[in-house]
């Protein structure tokens, strides 16, 4: 392992909108920061392809552009950027240590922003035609759906949510569900169930998604009779919860349900010096832009601790 090196302001441990934020904030504060981007950088934008919905681009943005832009912005200033996994962090005492496979570098503060991933179905013709039909955020491509026929995966509050907002564009939503009831609150089910536009499809998987290069179905099972069956849509949803990306974390920092706990109107963690910003620790709204709008607070936050342990 590589010799340890001088004590760093700050360590930004990965590279969505949220951390890329909190990068171009704390390099422009002077913090010289590092930011250890991982080996998948740019989070789940580098997923997706139009963006039209973050601020200032008229015309919209591919997803992966927007992240190497912001990239680019963040070194402007003086960002390090190691592309590298963090593999363990020490948060026991300050400094504190964050190793990758190649080296440990020393802190003082910490900004988490490791985001999370979408859990996927894992079927045929899923990852291949995620952006071109597949999707996993209604608010952020229900928009390109207009007046098509759409498939939602899931039973819980999100697929119930995503369907409800889909009928705003969609002429027809179809809820696919494993079971035949479902896990979402009572009052969203009532909301959906007297929404004439959505159908539900109970006991039922989709076993791949079908399509060349654009969605166009679905191959379906009914588990309960084992019938196979397929389905036209021109988009499909998957909305069967989120993975937080914080088993670096676990035992270290304080979660609810896998996600990092911040304290009220503040990124700060369990641990002083440790702050967390974007889909790590938000499960409500999940954008790029609360993401990034997180990342700047987390920085303020962050260049605000550091300062006060200089008066101390
Ligand atoms: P969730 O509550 O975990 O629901 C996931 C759904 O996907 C379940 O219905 C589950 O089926 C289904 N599922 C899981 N894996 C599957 C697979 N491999 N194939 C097919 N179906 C699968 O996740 P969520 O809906 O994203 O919600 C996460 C949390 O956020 C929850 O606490 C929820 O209440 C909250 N939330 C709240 C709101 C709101 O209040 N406005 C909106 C969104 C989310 P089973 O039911 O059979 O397990």
């Amino acid at each position: 392992m590589a010799q340890m090196e001088d004590i760093r302001d700050v360590i930004i441990v990965g590279a969505g909108p949220a951390g890329l934020t909190a990068a171009i904030y704390t390099a422009r504060a002077n913090l010289a920061p590092l930011m250890i981007e991982g080996v998948e950088a740019g989070g789940q934008l580098m997923l997706t392809t139009e963006v039209e919905n973050y601020p200032g681009f008229v015309d919209g943005i591919m997803g992966p552009e927007l992240m190497e832009s912001m990239r680019k912005q963040s070194q402007r200033f003086g960002t390090e950027i190691l592309t590298e996994n963090v593999t363990s962090v020490d948060l026991a005492e300050r400094p504190f240590k964050v190793s990758t496979a190649s080296a440990s570098h020393l802190t003082n503060s910490i900004i988490v922003s490791t985001g999370a991933k979408a859990r996927m179905l894992d079927i045929p013709g899923e990852r291949e035609l995620l952006g071109h039909g597949v999707s996993t955020c209604a608010t952020c491509d229900g928009f390109f759906f207009r007046d098509q026929e759409l498939l939602v995966v899931g039973g819980g509050d999100s697929a119930i949510e995503e369907a409800t907002f889909l009928t705003k564009f969609a002429s027809k939503v179809t809820v696919v569900h494993r079971r035949d009831s479902l896990r979402a609150s009572k009052i969203m089910q009532d909301r959906a169930r007297s929404n004439p536009k959505i159908e539900f499809l109970w006991d039922t998987v989709l076993t791949e998604v079908t399509g060349d290069g654009k969605v166009t179905g679905a191959k379906t099972k009914n588990l309960k009779t084992g019938e196979e069956g397929t389905i036209a849509a021109g988009g499909i949803f998957v909305a069967i919860g989120h993975i937080p990306n914080t088993s670096l974390f676990e035992g270290k920092l304080d979660l609810i349900e896998g996600y990092i706990r911040t304290q009220p109107g503040s990124t700060a963690t369990s641990v002083k010096g440790v702050f967390a910003a974007g889909d790590v620790v938000d499960y409500k709204y999940r954008q790029a832009i609360t993401a990034a709008g997180m990342g700047c607070q987390a920085a303020i936050d962050a260049e605000r601790w550091l300062e006060s342990q200089h008066d101390a």
